[in-house]
């Protein structure tokens, strides 16, 4: 507001800021002392902050005002939110502070008696505005309760730690909670309806035994307010009716206006206690409703058909002030009794919910690879819903794959790749919403394609496996032969596990893809040399268990080095890769073909003894020797030298028989190479 008036000139501003500092740092010193624990003490002379905050804020806008005026914004933004986050006599010594500090750059002349004033006019109106905001009703409303709020939240934590109320935590993920609260709100209700029947009948007793009376009632309304039911009672009588009553019948027809407690002594039998068929030595009755004024805590729309607390004794005498305090009292706690439980309950519900999220999502935290993911998933949405068909679409290319199913003919979709033009699969990945919207099916839909009709469920939902934004990776189908299945709150929960889904899917993929890469060689696409060490190892083992036999094969390209260097590495690398394909292409699905490193190769070939061994190594040796591959300079072949040796023959151990086979390979090349030799002792 001032920089406006002000003219700058001098150095005022290291005035300013030196003062500024001093004042800063002194109150930074008392507010490190005063400790952290202390609650803020928003005083006349207390707690420094506003101070700090004003002083801070006044020298910076002195300041930054003489650099561009614009800056401005921020200490204006900045007084604003301390004016509303302060009681205002926090303010009135800053405030006076910030006059004081512009006197005083007017009296060591930094500033004109002009200047002065125009700014002390800015302040005063700046603040009589502030104050008019700060006195107005809403502002005042809004710090009392504010206020209010942190006072009781302390004071409940307080008790609550008193009565040790959070000694033990549950172990949440131990079992799967017995109802499924999400689906059926009521179930598992019994526990709390039975503790609450005993408490009432408890106090009805109480208050019957203490007030010397015949009968305590508790008349309840049905949800729909027309008949009151007889939810407890304790009483000395015989001739009970056990209900239920009509609304407004006898004596509750009178609580049905603005009283809230009635009392006859003498009992007229025109207002009769709606549960004795006659009213037969009824000297006094008094009814009271349960109160629902101050958190709506039974939730009745209409106050006046309430629960009824209805009590009659023999004597005409009149109910006492002090009678009649006793039973509102009783119909408090009674009302309050009911309140706690709603809590109980509330809170198990969330439990519920809470509890099949967890064990849902620990599901899907053990899996690492793409399957196991997937295989996850679909036990996760089985966990929160008992799905009779579920799959897993992902997206590929321009279409999507069905990449797991379970349920009636899953068998016919795994694997099956669909356009995204058709079904809801291809629908939910362009909108990246679930559809149907309510999750309801009416007959056979067509879910993933045109000729795919998926028949007999009347639930459904299909949901976009997307992370947290950004482009759907697949789609989460789950159908469920049952109705109305798909609840709001479900419909939620299948969608934070399916925002969950997609991430691990996403780590999934990359899991796969860096296993790849550990056991693949780069170039030529073969299994590289610490994955054929351990793959030898589980086929040494397998051959011992079953008495079989093994060939190991060594091979290596000959002058490999000239091709390099006659043609280029570029060239030699195209060799390898050729070599690699007439390698790979003769070792069957049980044979282990690798590169074992630089330009020689290894061939494991299961239950095959030296005969075998020997005929596909001359086999190999003479495609190798066939190959011709064109470089510029014209067509360029090359010769293969191989060593074999056999299990068990030659040797029993890995690193035994690869010395042997490297040996025989030796020999090959010292015998004038593009050659097969089995080894043999010398
Ligand atoms: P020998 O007949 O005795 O086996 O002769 P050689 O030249 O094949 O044997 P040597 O072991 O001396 O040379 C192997 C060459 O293979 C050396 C190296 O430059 C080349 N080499 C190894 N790995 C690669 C590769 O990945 N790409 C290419 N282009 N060359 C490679
Ligand atoms: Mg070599
Ligand atoms: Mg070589």
């Amino acid at each position: 507001m001032a920089v406006g008036l002000y003219e700058p000139g001098g150095d005022f501003a290291v005035a300013a800021l030196t003062l500024a500092g001093v004042v800063v740092i002194l109150g930074v010193l008392e507010m490190w002392q005063g400790g952290g624990d202390s609650p803020p003490d928003v005083s006349f002379f207390g707690t420094p902050g506003p101070l700090l905050w004003v002083v801070t804020v006044w020298a910076f806008f002195r300041y930054f005002g003489e650099i561009a005026p614009q800056l401005i914004l921020f200490p204006v933004g900045l007084i604003g939110w301390l004016v509303i986050s302060f009681p205002m006599q926090g303010l009135l010594v800053p405030f006076l502070a910030v006059i004081g500090m512009e006197a005083g750059l007017w009296g060591l002349g930094f500033q004109e008696t002009a200047g002065l004033a125009g700014n002390l006019a800015a302040y005063g109106a700046a603040g009589l505005g502030l104050s008019v905001f700060m006195s107005s009703k809403a502002y005042r409303q809004r710090m009392r309760k504010a206020l209010i709020r942190a006072k009781r939240d302390t004071a409940s934590r307080q008790y609550a730690r008193d009565l040790g109320l959070f000694a033990e935590t549950p172990d949440l993920l131990s079992v799967l909670p017995d109802h499924d609260l999400i689906e059926d709100p009521e179930a598992g209700s019994q526990p709390a309806v039975a503790t609450i029947t005993a408490s009432f009948d408890l106090q009805l007793e109480l208050i019957r035994q203490t007030l010397a009376l015949s009968t305590v009632a508790l008349l309840w309304p049905d949800p729909e307010g027309q008949e009151y039911r007889l939810r407890s009672i304790a009483t000395t009588r015989k001739d009970i009716a056990p209900g239920p009553f009509q609304v407004g019948a006898g004596i509750t027809g009178a609580l049905m206006g603005a009283e809230e407690l009635v009392s006859l002594a003498p009992a007229t039998p025109s207002l009769g206690v709606p549960y004795y068929p006659k009213q037969i030595e009824v000297g006094g009755i008094l009814a009271v409703r349960l109160p629902d004024d101050a958190e709506e805590w039974l939730g009745f729309d209409d106050k006046k058909i309430a629960p009824v607390l209805c009590v009659d004794r023999p004597g005409q005498q009149p109910w006492t002030d002090g009678e009649k305090t006793t039973m509102t009292l009783a119909a408090r706690k009674l009302a309050l009794d009911v309140a706690t439980s709603r809590q109980f309950q509330a809170m198990a519900h969330e439990r519920s919910a809470i509890q099949r999220v967890c064990l849902a999502m620990r599901e899907l935290n053990g899996a690492l690879g793409l399957e196991q993911v997937l295989g996850a998933t679909i036990k996760a949405v089985r966990t929160l819903v008992g799905a009779d068909f579920i799959s897993i679409s992902l997206v590929k290319g321009n279409g999507h794959c069905v990449a797991l199913a379970e349920g009636e003919g899953a068998e016919h979709l795994m694997g099956r790749e669909f356009s995204r033009e058709e079904g809801l699969v291809g629908q939910v990945l362009k909108i990246n919403r679930p559809l149907p919207a309510k999750g309801q099916c009416h007959g056979p839909t067509q879910v993933f394609g045109h000729d795919h009709l998926l028949t007999g469920y009347n639930s459904l939902l299909v949901l976009p496996l997307q992370k947290v934004k950004g482009e759907a990776t697949g789609a989460l189908t789950v159908a469920v032969k049952a109705a109305a299945v798909f609840t709001k709150p479900r419909q939620e929960i299948l969608e934070l596990i399916a925002a969950q889904v997609a991430v691990k899917i996403d780590l999934g993929q990359a899991h796969e893809e860096i296993n790849r890469l550990a056991t693949i060689d780069g170039l030529t696409g073969l299994i590289n040399h610490r994955t054929f060490q351990r793959g030898f190892d589980v086929m040494l083992l397998r051959e011992e268990r079953r008495s079989g036999a093994l060939s190991l094969l060594l091979c290596d390209i000959d002058h490999f080095k000239k091709i390099n260097d006659s043609h280029g590495h570029p060239f030699g690398d195209k060799v390898l890769k050729e070599v690699a394909g007439i390698l790979r292409k003769a070792a069957r699905g049980v044979d282990l073909a690798a590169r074992y490193g630089g330009e020689e190769f290894v061939l494991v070939l299961e239950g095959s003894g030296e005969q075998g061994g020997l005929q596909m190594a001359e086999r190999i040796r003479q495609e190798i020797e066939k190959m011709v591959l064109h470089n510029e300079s014209g067509p360029v072949q090359v010769t293969l030298s191989l060593g074999l040796a056999v299990y068990p023959d030659h040797g029993t151990d890995k690193e035994r028989l690869i010395s042997r086979a490297d040996q025989a390979l030796y020999r090959a090349k010292k015998q004038g190479r593009n050659r097969v030799v089995v080894w043999e002792a010398e």
